[in-house]
């Protein structure tokens, strides 16, 4: 069983997060950033200090939906060491490989788990009421270490309606409950999309509801396919359209008042 995080294991940049929300998959492609985008600007959107951490080193995607006007990460020196300082997109904090490219001196050398954490525990997040982390597909060694270096307040898996799908939930959910992270909300993305008046489900329902009730899980969310979603996502643009990011930024803001 892990051992309780105390406040001097925390990373000194994350101790005034108050939240640290992991958005997690076991398949890529199923909409997890786009998820944790619009979880975070739906977020701040209701007035929260938002950080989104995207995790992903192979295929980072927060760069392709979030274009910030200085698309690269800043640098501090304090003595021996060296701070990461997000970048911003319309007042929510930004990290991801993807910006780290030019002339950052932190990205030379191997790309391993290692250092997946050192640019979450080095960056300088500030004072922030949710730091969102966008997990990379999976629940291997990076997600491990991910989970045991910084304190996760809750977790929200991304899936779609399809049966494998859902046994990757599964492990997912069960991931988190070895390291006792609640899993407080299932978002099943590209669940109907609506034409003439009608919701159409390619993929047939259910799947969702069963995670939820074999687990007890709080909520399920159902994500529509919307076409203005993958659009806004190209964009760099983020625009808050779906609903159901509303509601489960609402349903974790009911946990940030609780926590
Ligand atoms: P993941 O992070 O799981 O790999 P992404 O969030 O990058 O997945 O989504 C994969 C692609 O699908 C992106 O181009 C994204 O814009 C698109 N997409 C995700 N969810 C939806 C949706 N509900 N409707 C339309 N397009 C979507």
């Amino acid at each position: 069983a892990p051992r309780p995080m105390t406040d001097e294991d925390v990373p000194p940049g994350l101790r005034k997060v108050a939240n640290i929300i992991a958005v997690s998959s076991c398949k890529g492609g199923v909409g997890k950033s786009t998820v944790s985008v619009n979880l975070a600007y739906a977020l701040h959107g209701m007035g929260a200090r938002v950080g989104i951490f995207d995790a992903d080193v192979y295929g980072p995607s927060l760069p392709t939906m979030v274009s910030p006007e200085v698309p690269v990460l800043q640098m501090r020196v304090e003595g021996d060491d060296r701070i990461i300082m997000p970048t911003e997109y319309e007042g929510v904090k930004l990290v991801s490989f993807g910006y780290a490219g030019q002339g950052s001196a932190i990205m030379r050398g191997p790309m391993v788990s290692g250092v997946v954490n050192q640019l979450l525990t080095t960056t300088d997040w500030g004072e922030l009421d949710y730091l969102v982390l966008d997990f990379p597909p999976g629940t291997g060694d990076i997600q491990l270490t991910l989970c045991q270096a910084v304190p996760i307040t809750a977790a929200v898996i991304v899936t779609t309606p399809q049966k494998l799908s859902f046994i990757d939930v599964v492990k997912g959910v069960r991931m988190f409950a070895k390291l006792k992270v609640p899993c407080i909300a299932v978002v099943e993305n590209m669940c109907y999309f609506e034409a003439d008046g009608k919701r159409y489900f390619p993929f047939g329902q259910g799947s969702g509801q069963k995670v939820v009730d074999q687990f007890g899980i709080a909520s399920l969310f159902q994500m529509p396919i919307k076409p203005e979603l993958s659009a806004s996502g190209d964009t760099g643009k983020p625009q808050v359209i779906v609903e159901p990011a509303g509601e489960v930024a609402r349903a974790f803001s009911e946990l940030g008042a609780s926590v």
